[in-house]
């Protein structure tokens, strides 16, 4: 007899979660996973798909003035918010119910309910009863942090809300700088609602490049969002006309939806780890290896809830290499350096390797170049729109450390980027590669004149 009920107890088919418990059943092993909400978790249900098809909803706006550049003309173009949510929501359950089957298809149990571990072998299901596992993989992800003293905050919606939105707000204040409030602000106002973003940092994106940091703040606001920075929401009061917003800097606005969108905390409540003996780190996020194993020589934890890096695709390889070292006898680590990521602001942002401040400090000589411009397809929209390309090169070995896009395409143009960067090309190899013509792209490989900072002089 199994001196357990499962080889592999899951707990969370989110990304990472469903990728582990796949492969793991796939090799033959026992395998349940315990979900709380829906299968898919964050990225599927309410971060990364459902976030982008607001995206391209929003974008729509922009099209449409392209558009009439050159020669269009487009009356009477409206939006329906209800038909949108419910097309929407249509896409997220078919996309929920290929997960299912896909674990189904693998042959692991979904078992739906909130896990908990008792001990380091036990987990209680709600309204399940216990069961017992040799190994457990903790992938319960993150969840929307907010603030505890601002005044109303009850009044405030996170990301989760912002999908679910009954109609669509005339106006929109969104507190933070990160990249689910600038997305979401471009989101807002492409589809006509007057945004503000309030941010307490000296400029948004924290963690980018500074120049593409300033970049796409200035862009942002060319194309309508209000963006405040140096301010903070202190009180939010619910009135007659809507919600009054009332910020450090003695400013106050008008909105009838407030988001905050200032940052994720991992999502451990009521999860039992204390019980199990698995140690957290100061933010709340489980500790572990390179392995993904925690201190519980049993227990590994994969995605967000580690909170390595916080992006969907780095949540599926943690979990594919857990299943690969532990059912598979081929032990594997995932390598976080060097990952590509987007932000689908409006312009939107493809970024991979070094900012230039980063690489400065790392390498010390830096070469950077870099580039503004209209790009083609505005030519007859008579606006300043530019976009923004910039390579970072290690001056001693001549290698490719950082790039980073801000302009129609960048998250596609990153992808290649990565590639090359990854392999440790060298700024001569992009060079000697022949342009595609005419693209926004051939600027990555026509690039010749060093850019010299302002302030930084030839000492640079
Ligand atoms: P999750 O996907 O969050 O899955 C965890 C699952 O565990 C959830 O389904 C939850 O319900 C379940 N769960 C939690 N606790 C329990 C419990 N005790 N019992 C049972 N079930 C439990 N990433 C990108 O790469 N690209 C993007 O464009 C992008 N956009 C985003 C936009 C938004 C608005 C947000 C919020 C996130 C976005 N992300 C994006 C991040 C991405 O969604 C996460 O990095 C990814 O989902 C993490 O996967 P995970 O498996 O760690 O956790």
């Amino acid at each position: 007899m199994a001196k357990y009920d499962y080889d592999l107890f899951v707990i969370g088919a989110g990304s990472g979660g469903v990728r582990a418990a796949r492969l793991a059943a796939m090799s033959g092993a026992k395998v349940a996973v315990a979900e709380e909400h829906r299968v898919g978790g964050t990225c599927v249900i309410r971060g990364c798909v459902p976030k982008k098809f607001m995206v391209y909803a929003s974008e729509f706006a922009h099209h449409f003035k392209t558009a009439k550049g050159y020669g269009w003309t487009i009356e009477g173009a409206s939006f329906d918010w209800p038909a949108f949510i419910a097309e929407k929501d249509k896409e997220i359950a078919r996309l929920s119910g290929i997960y299912v089957r896909n674990l189904q298809n693998a042959g692991a149990e979904l078992v739906h309910g909130k896990a908990r571990l008792v001990d380091a072998h036990t987990v209680e299901v709600d309204g399940k009863g216990r069961v017992t596992a040799d190994k457990i993989l903790i992938a319960t992800g993150g969840r929307p942090w907010m603030p505890k003293d601002v005044v109303g905050i009850e009044h405030a919606i996170s990301s989760n809300e912002a999908f679910q939105l009954p109609a669509l707000p005339k106006r929109v204040v969104i507190a933070g700088g990160g990249y689910i409030a600038v997305e979401f602000a471009g989101i807002f106002n492409g589809l006509g609602v007057e945004t503000t973003l309030v941010h307490r940092g000296p400029n948004i994106l924290r963690g980018f490049d500074d120049d593409v940091r300033a970049h796409v703040a200035e862009e942002m606001e060319k194309r309508g969002v209000k963006v405040r920075l140096g301010s903070q929401i202190t009180e939010i009061a619910k009135g007659e006309g809507g919600l009054t917003v009332c910020c450090t800097d003695r400013h106050s606005l008008e909105a009838d939806v407030v988001l905050f969108a200032l940052g994720r905390e991992p999502y451990v409540e009521g999860l039992g780890l204390e019980t199990a003996g698995v140690k957290l780190s100061d933010t709340g996020a489980v500790i572990v290896d390179d392995h993904s194993r925690t201190n519980v020589d049993n227990i590994w934890a994969v995605g967000d809830v580690t909170d390595r890096i916080n992006l969907t695709p780095v949540a599926i390889r943690e979990g594919a290499a857990f299943a690969q070292t532990e059912f598979y006898g081929n032990p594997t680590t995932f390598d976080h350096d060097t990952v590509a990521s987007a932000v689908f602001s409006q312009p939107p942002i493809g970024s991979v390797g070094l900012s230039e401040a980063d690489a400065r400090h790392k390498y010390g000589k830096v070469d950077i170049y870099l580039t503004r411009f209209r790009p083609m397809k505005y030519a007859f929209m008579h606006g300043d729109e530019r976009c923004l390309m910039k390579l970072v090169v290690d001056a001693a070995t001549d290698r490719v450390v950082g790039c980073h896009i801000v302009g129609p395409d960048g998250p596609e143009m990153i992808q290649m980027a990565a590639i090359a960067i990854k392999m440790g090309s060298t700024k001569a190899q992009w060079d000697a590669t022949c342009a595609v013509h005419p693209t926004l792209a051939e600027e990555l490989v026509t690039l010749r004149e060093k850019y010299v900072p302002p302030g930084l002089g030839q000492a640079a």
